[in-house]
């Protein structure tokens, strides 16, 4: 189910440069109806598994013959017309400017949401210029980076309640998460998959196996924000949406294996997927922070799949998978019934199985999901 966002501010703030992020490659139509819809662009943004039609104003600023100031209130108006949400982008190195005001005024005015959005925040720069747009009094501005794709996970999250909600005027819309996953599955769009685990249990190795290159480590393709990547890739024939956090781009540069995996870029990773792979060290299975791990999956209703990695170290295999099994039991009875799969990422076996199982958990994991 989808919502609209449309995208307002001065020209320069970057405005078309944050449309192409979202749009990405799938910019379907230019609206050529004649008149007020000229200058205008439409595409289907997505972050992550969130769906929904961007509306760019840019460019409308150059239209001729018109005031600068009956211009930007052509431009509100046409944008705010389908709109479910506004975006007022401002450039956060600038600061907050008297046009920047003047569009403030006019969303103010309307009855379209507005979320402020300080643009060129990239590694924290226009902090100074973010704060200055408290004074606009439409809430909290979030600091991105249309050009380096920082702060889009908060943009993502700013939208959620948007996307609950469903398009203006569908009152029949019943909100629902899971609404959006039965469309994909029914459209054939990609699993939505995250690798979580503690560090060092050999996620990048995993990971690049699946690949088959070293990507995740150099730079991400599609859908990359600053708090998760999703790359898609596809196994016999179907498409899959590995979703990484913050954390495997960021040990490329840093060797700090503790800073690897927060809390909150697990708990990202969980959010934005369908089916968790949660990977444990053969060599050192369940840890407390396995179990709160595995418990944060299930209690967020993803389907879970349990790898076991380096089982090519394991000398006694069917003790080892005795004591995790008993283990499990114990400490945590809710996993009983997820697929456990022995795999060793370094010599990449077990990577069908593990698929396999991710496929089958999801097709479980649908039927549950009230149509
Ligand atoms: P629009 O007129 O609002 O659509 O702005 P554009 O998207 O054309 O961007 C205007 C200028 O700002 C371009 O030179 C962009 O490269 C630059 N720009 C856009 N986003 C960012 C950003 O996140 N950081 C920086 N430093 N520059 C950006
Ligand atoms: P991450 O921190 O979870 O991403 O873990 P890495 O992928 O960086 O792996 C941590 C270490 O475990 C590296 O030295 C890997 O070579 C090693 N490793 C990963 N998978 C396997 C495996 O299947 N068998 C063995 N023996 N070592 C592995």
């Amino acid at each position: 189910m989808s919502f609209t966002v449309a995208i307002i501010g001065r020209p320069n703030v970057g405005k078309s440069t944050l449309f192409n992020r979202l749009v990405g490659k799938r910019i379907a139509i230019v609206d050529d109806a004649p008149g007020v819809t000229r200058d205008r662009r439409e595409g289907d943004g997505k972050i992550a598994d969130m769906r929904f039609r961007v509306i760019d104003t840019a460019g409308l600023e150059d239209v001729k013959g018109n005031s600068l100031e009956a211009r930007m209130r052509a431009q509100t108006e046409i944008a705010l017309e389908d709109a479910d949400v506004a975006l007022m982008m401002f450039d956060a190195r600038i600061g907050i400017t008297p046009t920047d005001k003047h569009f403030s005024g006019l969303l103010r005015k309307s009855k379209t949401p507005v979320i402020v959005v300080a643009n060129k925040c990239e590694r924290g720069a226009g902090e100074a210029g973010r704060l200055e747009a408290y004074e606009l009094g439409l809430g909290e501005p979030i600091a991105v980076s249309s050009e380096h794709g920082e702060g889009i996970g908060e943009l993502y999250d700013a939208l959620k309640p948007f996307a609950a909600e469903g398009k203006k005027n569908k009152s029949a819309y019943k909100a629902s998460d899971h609404v959006d996953y039965d469309d994909d599955l029914i459209a054939g769009k990609p699993l939505q998959l995250a690798i979580i685990g503690r560090p060092n249990v050999g996620k990048s190795t995993l990971v690049n196996h699946l690949l088959g290159s070293e990507r995740m480590l150099t730079g991400p393709e599609a859908g990359i924000t600053r708090d998760s990547i999703a790359i898609e890739w596809e196994y016999k024939g179907r498409s899959i949406n590995l979703i990484d956090t913050a954390g495997l781009r960021r040990k490329a540069r840093v060797t700090d294996k503790v800073e690897y995996l927060s809390g909150a870029d697990s708990r990202r990773a969980i959010d934005f997927s369908q089916v968790c792979v949660l990977m444990l060290d053969g060599e050192d299975m369940l840890e407390k922070q396995d179990l709160t791990i595995a418990g944060s999956v299930i209690d967020e209703g993803r389907a879970l799949v349990i790898a076991v990695n380096k089982w090519d170290l394991i000398k006694d295999k069917k003790e080892a998978m005795q004591k995790l099994e008993d283990r499990l039991q114990t400490s945590l009875p809710q996993v009983r019934g997820v697929p456990i799969v022995t795999i060793s990422a370094k010599n990449g076996k077990g990577m069908d199985k593990l698929l396999d199982a991710v496929f089958d958990v999801f097709e479980v994991w649908n039927r549950r999901i009230p149509t």
